[in-house]
């Protein structure tokens, strides 16, 4: 297992950079150093734990003796986010405090983990995008190139860490929606060739020279400006040429390629590096449309060159294009959605093995049983049956934990499935453990701290982005964005 370094510290919940402390972790600290504070009285003369929980203004538990011997993972009052006075310590200048009060050492607050800020986290699989975009380059003829689509902060996965395992497995290029997007990978230091996939507004041209970043290009104004822009500085102006062969979004009508190309190709600095359109219905059962889009593009190809107009890397196919249709490779394919791991359709499962790259984790925050017949959350609409423990997890719709999957979705804990009950709200959402349910393991017994999946796999339990999509009539796209563009705290892995 590798795990590269993050910039916030965190490399994964399976590996973890030295001064990591997960909430497990910080209960077995807090544990000793609670059994420590027995004859460590610490400079503030803290004697025992009646004395500390009375100066901080806890509720001093009925139960104060430490367990004896490795005891059950659970804390004596079923609490595993324990602090203790004397770790206040760490984060002052001056352990003392002093005649001004206490100095507090900021470096030492921001190195909290922000997963021990806030329970509720997305882990994204390095191991996965690198896998996916390995077999999709499998399927690809030796020489066809292969651009992986980062952009929207690569489908909410993260552009720069996304990009660079992408180029790892092979991609030769990128793709982003927008100029900002494409700065960002370059001021990661990444130097791949980066296409923006649609024609930006005038005044990026600059950037766009500057940072060599290539335009999708179909308006002669766009195309003069930007040629003479160059020119002027003495730089040529690459780019592609975007061809409308029916999804009528953005380009050239396939009709028009030629005049459009009569219109700007007279300026010397232009310099026609690639020759694109984009599928509508690449991913539906039907293939009518697809072959008439397909269609006209080859025949637009073809009448380029017939002028002698050099189409150069010419590229159409998008995630479910590349799986279903190899007859549209051409000299470049397109990969988005499925490098993060999601089919786009039935006709894709059988041809290729994707994994998932991203998992949403929570840790529980709150555990009740609820008389039998009162209600949960917003509405109240879930009844208790009295049977069951009412957990609560700290993410909600603002975290892409959309409301409408309220009631209809299962969460996974100790490696089975449990109900997701009640209105899901803006930063919290309820599941229900049904305690007459017996595991090889016992009775379940459900503690504040316990990890929760949102989205994930453990054991034989699944729940899926697919699942999500499907029950909000969506795509596997927009769930991903909800929870990766979300505020949830984002940590890369590399299972693979
Ligand atoms: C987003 C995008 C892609 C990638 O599509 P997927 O379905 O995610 O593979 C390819 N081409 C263009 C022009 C795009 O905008």
């Amino acid at each position: 297992m590798t795990s590269e370094d993050l910039p916030n510290g965190f490399t994964g919940f399976s590996q973890r950079r030295p001064g990591f402390v997960s909430a497990g972790d910080a209960l077995r600290r807090s544990r000793a150093e609670r059994d420590a504070l027995h004859v460590d009285t610490g400079s503030r003369g803290f004697r025992n734990t009646e004395l500390q929980a009375a100066r901080s203004g806890w509720q001093v538990p009925n139960v104060v003796k430490p367990e004896q011997g490795p005891g059950p993972e659970k804390s004596l009052w079923g609490k595993s986010n324990d602090f203790f006075p004397a770790d206040m310590r760490k984060y002052l200048r001056v352990p003392e405090g002093g005649e001004s009060g206490p100095q507090f050492d900021y470096e030492a607050l921001a190195d909290i983990p922000e997963v021990d800020k806030r329970w509720a986290w997305i882990e994204v699989d390095l191991g996965a995008i690198h896998h996916n975009t390995l077999a999709v380059k499998q399927l690809l003829e030796p020489g066809v190139k292969l651009m992986a689509v980062v952009k929207a902060d690569a489908y909410g996965h993260g552009a720069v860490r996304c990009a660079r395992s992408a180029l790892s497995a092979g991609a030769d290029q990128l793709g982003v929606a927008t100029v900002d997007e494409a700065i960002e990978l370059r001021d990661a230091g990444i130097g791949a060739p980066i296409l923006v996939l649609a024609e930006p507004p005038s005044a990026t041209i600059p950037l766009l020279l500057a940072y060599r970043i290539m335009p999708s290009v179909y308006t002669a104004e766009f195309a003069v400006q930007y040629a003479e822009a160059a020119d002027s500085i003495g730089l040529r102006a690459p780019y592609h040429l975007k061809v409308n062969t029916g999804m009528n979004r953005i380009g050239v009508r396939f009709d028009e390629v030629i005049e459009f190309m009569r219109r700007v190709s007279f300026h010397r600095a232009l310099e026609l590096v690639g020759t694109f359109t984009h599928f509508a219905t690449a991913d539906a059962p039907d293939t009518m449309e697809f072959n008439i889009q397909a269609t006209h593009f080859v025949e637009t190809i073809a009448e380029m060159r017939a002028y002698g107009i050099d189409p150069g890397i010419v590229h159409a196919a998008n995630s479910s294009a590349i799986i279903r249709y190899p007859e549209v490779h051409f000299d470049m394919v397109r990969l988005g959605i499925s490098m993060y791991g999601y089919y786009t359709c039935p006709e894709t499962y059988g041809v290729i093995d994707l994994i998932p790259a991203m998992s949403v984790h929570a840790r529980i925050t709150q555990v009740k049983t609820v008389p039998v017949g009162e209600g949960v959350s917003y509405g109240l609409l879930h009844r208790s049956g009295g049977f069951s423990k009412i957990c609560t997890i700290p993410l909600g719709y603002a975290d892409g934990y959309q409301r409408g999957l309220s009631d209809r979705i299962d969460v996974i804990m100790d490696g089975s499935k449990h109900p997701q009950v009640g209105t899901i709200c803006m930063d919290q959402a309820m599941f229900e453990v049904d305690l007459r349910t017996r595991r090889s393991t016992g009775k379940l017994d459900p503690q504040i701290g316990d990890e929760v999946l949102v989205v994930g796999a453990a054991g034989n339990a699944v729940v899926t982005i697919d699942e999500m999509a499907d029950l909000l009539d969506t795509v596997p796209y927009e769930i991903c964005l909800g929870f990766g563009r979300s505020r949830l705290a984002r940590i890369f892995t590399s299972s693979r």
